[in-house]
């Protein structure tokens, strides 16, 4: 048995004003990288200790990381801290890595679960989806501020909680530790019960219990499951839309959220088919392309077979799979 997951995990009310004191924990200076509109704010709450803030909105590729890693070591910057969407988090944990520094990531909307994880994805400069980098480390300390979260686009959170169904169902066959399957179970059950409730905090922009305990599911719960479990054709799915043109504008969460009903068609479980679409329902997650403006033609459905197909993470999948059955999953979803 082998169990994996981030160490530290502080998720509270303006958690952000803690950025400073657990900085000087690590190190006696910073490089942050974060989304150009939180510059402003960020910079306010440092006051002692010296830090780079470095705008980061671009993709994260090999070149930028180049650029990056030369800046931290000219100022000899001793902890590499990460504020803001996905990419940003993943290029802060991909420079750690590279450094062999420690790492802080600060998520600044709920729209997926990889924050705390020990994966960095890397994208082309066209914005395909190029590698995924398995790194030696988690992030040091997850730093999760719900007054941020709060105010995040409800569309975000959307995104964030189909990310977070998936990783129960991808994960049901491989439960490697009681603790992972507990996790995974709880992280379900918690989105099927109280996602309603935690959504219209977020429409509403007021705090609520239910909008904690989501977040905990999606940003701890869900990644502690998927990285002690393993991820599968849901994700082969989600990472092969990004090579098609038309489904390329979608986020990730919102990539998972199609992708999980094309998963759930082929393990044909009511019970599991049942939860799942009463939640897309209550919070309006589109249940097919048409829904989400999307239209897809005969031969990108192909193109979307092929390359699942032959993504890796479709060999965790343990049902029948051939590429007839998956085209007409996929074509189910029109
Ligand atoms: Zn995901």
């Amino acid at each position: 048995m082998y169990i994996q997951s981030c160490p530290y995990y502080l998720q509270k009310v303006n958690a952000l004003d803690e950025l400073e004191s657990e900085i000087l924990k690590l190190g006696g200076s910073a490089c942050v990288l974060l989304n150009t509109r939180f510059l402003v704010e960020v910079k306010l709450l440092i006051n002692d200790c010296p830090v780079e803030c470095i705008p980061f909105d671009e993709e994260i590729t090999l070149a930028a990381l180049n650029t990056l890693a030369s800046t931290v070591l000219e100022n000899e910057l001793e902890v590499i801290v990460g504020i803001g969407g996905g990419k940003v988090l993943d290029c802060a944990k991909a420079l750690a890595e590279r450094l062999k520094l420690p790492c802080i990531v600060a998520p600044s909307s709920p729209s997926m679960d990889g924050a705390t994880s020990a994966l960095s994805i890397i994208y082309s400069e066209s914005g395909e989806v190029e590698k995924i980098l398995h790194l030696s480390n988690h992030p040091r300390l997850c730093l999760v501020d719900e007054t941020l979260l709060l105010n995040a686009p409800p569309k975000l959170f959307k995104a964030g909680v189909c990310d977070a169904l998936s990783s129960y169902i991808e994960g049901r066959d491989a439960y490697s530790s009681i603790s992972a399957q507990v996790i995974a179970k709880a992280c379900f059950d918690t989105l099927i019960n109280e996602s309603e409730a935690a959504y219209h905090a977020c429409l509403n922009q007021t705090p609520h219990e239910s909008f904690s305990h989501c977040i905990e599911a999606i940003l701890y719960m869900s990644c502690f499951a998927f990285e002690n479990t393993h991820e599968s054709l849901t994700h082969a799915l989600a990472h092969s839309f990004t090579q098609i043109p038309a489904l390329k504008s979608l986020m990730h969460g919102e990539s998972v959220g199609l992708a999980l009903l094309i998963h759930l068609n082929l393990i044909n479980d009511s019970i599991l088919n049942q939860q799942v679409n009463r939640i897309y329902k209550l919070l309006s997650i589109p249940k097919s392309f048409t829904e989400a403006g999307i239209d897809l033609d005969n031969e990108q459905m192909k193109q979307l077979t092929h390359l699942t197909i032959n993504n890796e993470l479709s060999a965790n999948y343990k049902g029948e799979l051939d590429a007839s059955i998956l085209y007409k999953s996929i074509q189910s979803l029109i």
